[in-house]
């Protein structure tokens, strides 16, 4: 594998490209608009820059990453990878649609891969002609730096495909964990009560938002529930817990909050759009 393509240059796949950019691939960065793949391309440019700045990343292979990294606009020509990774909303609908259309233009032996927090691998597969040549690759946020990557086997992927997969995430310098394609599969499973009851106890009115983070990384916990919500983005966070409560046949303890609804149709999204549980407006000391 030397070709890699990522379908979406948000949150994730701006991460993802910059990864697979420093690992050596030749990468290929999707988006519907210029404008957002501009904006990605600044992102990566300014993390690459810091990690020079913190003496983790050598200048060279900044360098050399940039210049492996192309953005686009035209699906064909990341279809024309060895494995193309898709990040794009979280929307069954949506993600099926560019599955379809990668599975047209890609030639035979392309991966397809899908960065999905809880939609399943084998449902996004039926969408191709290729199910075998079909996997998850879940990163964490932020991409470049959590080594975690989750490896889903859909019901059709092959042995073959599998261990591309596995070697892929190893040579990122991440490790894998493999895991069955179940609704949320394991961390954002682990992780909806996490969320849940932190959203229950901030709606009943018996702490505020910054009480409870400080409660839970006082015990530990890196970030807070609602610190962790502004990093994902309340958009992601509300879709994935809607399609995780879903697929789980309307599970209570997945049930979505009102509180979710109200910050996304706000436009509180979190940390992109600079007003989330937090606020990040400059001038502001979030
Ligand atoms: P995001 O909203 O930051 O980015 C999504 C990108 O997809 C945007 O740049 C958007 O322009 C683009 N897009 C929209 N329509 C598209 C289309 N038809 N084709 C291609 N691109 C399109 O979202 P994100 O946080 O990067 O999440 C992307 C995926 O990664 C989701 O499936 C999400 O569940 C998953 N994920 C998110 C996180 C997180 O912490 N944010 C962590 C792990 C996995």
């Amino acid at each position: 594998m030397e070709r890699v393509g990522v379908v979406g240059a948000g949150t994730m796949g701006r991460g993802i490209a910059q990864v697979c950019a420093l690992a050596g691939y030749q990468v290929a960065l999707y988006d519907v608009s210029p404008e957002f793949l501009d904006q990605a391309l600044v992102q990566i440019q300014a993390s690459l820059s810091k990690g020079v700045a913190r003496g983790k990343v050598p200048p060279e292979a900044a360098d050399r990453a940039l210049a492996a990294l192309i953005t686009t606009t035209e699906l064909s020509v990341v279809a024309a990878s060895d494995l193309v990774i898709e990040a794009a909303p979280e929307e069954l609908a949506l993600k099926r649609g560019i599955f379809q259309d990668l599975d047209a233009l890609a030639p035979g032996p392309t991966i397809l891969a899908s960065n999905t927090s809880s939609l399943s691998i084998t449902t996004l597969a039926s969408a191709t002609q290729r199910p075998d040549r079909f996997l998850g690759l879940h990163f964490f946020n932020p991409a470049h730096i959590m080594k975690l990557v989750e490896v889903i086997r859909g019901e059709f992927t092959s042995d073959a495909t599998l261990e591309a997969g596995l070697a892929f995430v190893r040579r990122l310098g991440k490790t894998p964990v493999l895991c069955k394609d179940t609704p949320a599969f394991i961390v954002n499973r682990v992780a909806r009560p996490f969320y849940g009851e932190a959203l229950r106890l901030l709606g009943e009115g018996a702490a505020d938002v910054a009480t409870i983070d400080r409660l839970l990384e006082s015990v530990g916990f890196r970030m807070g529930p609602f610190r962790l919500i502004d990093l994902i983005g309340c958009d992601v966070n509300f879709a994935v817990t809607q399609s995780v409560y879903a697929a789980y046949f309307q599970e209570p303890k997945y049930r979505p909050h009102p509180i979710q609804q109200r910050m996304v149709e706000s436009g509180r999204l979190g940390r992109k759009t600079g007003q989330g549980f937090y606020d990040y407006r400059e001038g502001t000391d979030a």
